[in-house]
């Protein structure tokens, strides 16, 4: 009898597949054969591929679990970022976002169902940690997203017709769309989402070993073949995993900094006592960073906490001769956070300084902020979502059970 036990079917490599089909009576090709109706075309039920028997199917269904994450809810912000609401089959939810920009678009993961570590900027924080996500979850949402982003043409949702609801005109996602070929086989069809972040909600380096097999089935040239300057691994310094990242996967890394001395960066990230700056940077250093590689450090601007010009200056101080990008955050409130965004001036000052210095910097315009999708802002919860969409002009796509292909109700909420 098929139990959770099971493994999924988002899990697996096709190596892994093939020895996998063999202790199944099922011979390896079969492997290839799945694997390219569900990445190359989106269709995961072995019933409805055409070339794989009935009674393989049947094996199949028998042994391996199938069903892809259930979607509660979507919303699409003004900014053209999309928000999803997964439902997992022990009941708990995740969010996962697409952010469009021009010439990529990025899709933000979730690594675990809450998180432990309580930064306080942080909403996802704020709700403690239920479970780790396994690795087919973390590919599922990546499965999900290109999907509901209509990768595969033959699928039911049209996100033209989103762009014509939320008066959504990014040109280059219009253009994308437009210039889809419908019939183009293989791996191109994989790039509406061209990178992928582990920055939703959970520390991934806490949940290494599904992150790590996640990022093994992601890179898998039978599934979607990202390479590994297209995936980063966000961390807020789980010191005695972050080497693993260079050794095992070749990924880009990004450090949530937030703070360049221990006293500040103790006040809003907890983690800070455990492993402080000085463990932190000293893993940083012996981290091999590959050629034209460089560490990406995340620095949310805190309002009077972390954000004047002698914050820059130690910051610089504290990365040099790091190869180093460093992206500001203006800070998302959400209800009841206990932090006020920096000003709009005071950003630019601390920009600046780190720019004169000769370092690429970026402040990151925040997106899908509307619909609390930005930085720091996920939390999952159902009700969040239902109030925040009566505030803002979005769609909410609400599916009632776990049926993939039921009729999909639109709301469209206006101002
Ligand atoms: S910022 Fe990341 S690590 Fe910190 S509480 Fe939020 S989800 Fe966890």
């Amino acid at each position: 009898m098929k139990t959770t036990q099971n493994k999924h079917i988002l899990g697996f490599t096709e190596t892994e597949l093939k020895s996998e089909l063999k202790e199944m009576g099922i011979p390896a090709f079969r492997a290839g054969q799945l694997l390219g109706w569900i990445y190359n075309k989106g269709i995961i039920n072995p019933d409805e591929m055409k070339n794989i028997s009935k009674k393989d199917a049947e094996n199949l269904q028998k042994n391996l679990r199938f069903e892809p994450l259930t979607m509660v809810t979507e919303q699409i912000a003004k900014d053209g970022t999309v928000k999803w609401l997964f439902r997992l089959h022990d009941g708990h939810d995740i969010e996962t976002v697409f952010i469009p920009e021009p010439g990529r678009g990025t899709l933000c993961v979730s690594s675990q169902v809450g998180c432990t570590l309580n930064c306080r900027f942080c909403h996802t924080g704020t709700q403690g940690l239920a479970r780790n996500l396994t690795h087919d979850e973390i590919v599922g949402q990546v499965w999900m997203a290109a999907l509901r982003l209509g990768q595969w043409s033959d699928q039911p949702f049209d996100l033209k017709q989103h762009v014509e609801n939320t008066g959504f005109d990014d040109p280059w996602m219009v253009e994308m769309l437009e210039k889809r070929p419908e019939k183009e086989e293989g791996l191109e069809r994989a790039r509406i989402i061209s990178n992928i972040v582990f920055m939703g909600m959970g520390e991934p380096l806490f949940n290494w070993d599904n992150v790590e097999k996640a990022n093994d089935t992601l890179m898998d040239k039978s599934t979607f073949g990202y390479g590994s300057r297209k995936i980063t691994i966000s961390t807020s310094g789980m010191v005695p995993n972050i080497g693993k990242i260079a050794q095992n996967l070749g990924v880009n890394l990004a450090i949530s900094i937030h703070a360049p001395d221990n006293e500040t960066r103790t006040k809003i990230m907890p983690i800070n006592k455990k492993w402080d700056i000085n463990e932190l940077m000293a893993a940083l250093r012996a981290f091999p960073l590959k050629q034209r590689r460089r560490i990406t450090w995340e620095y949310v601007m805190l309002k009077d906490t972390n954000d004047s010009i002698k914050h820059a200056k130690m910051l610089l101080k504290l990365i040099e001769g790091i190869p180093s990008f460093v992206n500001i955050i203006p800070f998302n409130e959400w209800p009841g956070s206990p932090f006020k965004r920096s000003d709009a001036k005071t950003i630019e000052a601390f920009k600046n300084t780190i720019s004169k210095a000769g370092i690429d910097v970026n402040v990151r315009r925040s997106r899908g902020s509307d619909i609390l999708a930005a930085c720091g802002q996920l939390r999952g919860e159902t009700s969040k979502f239902n109030s925040i969409s009566t505030e803002f002009p979005s769609v909410v796509m609400q599916y009632g059970t776990d049926q993939q292909k039921q009729k999909v109700s639109v709301k469209i909420v206006s101002e």
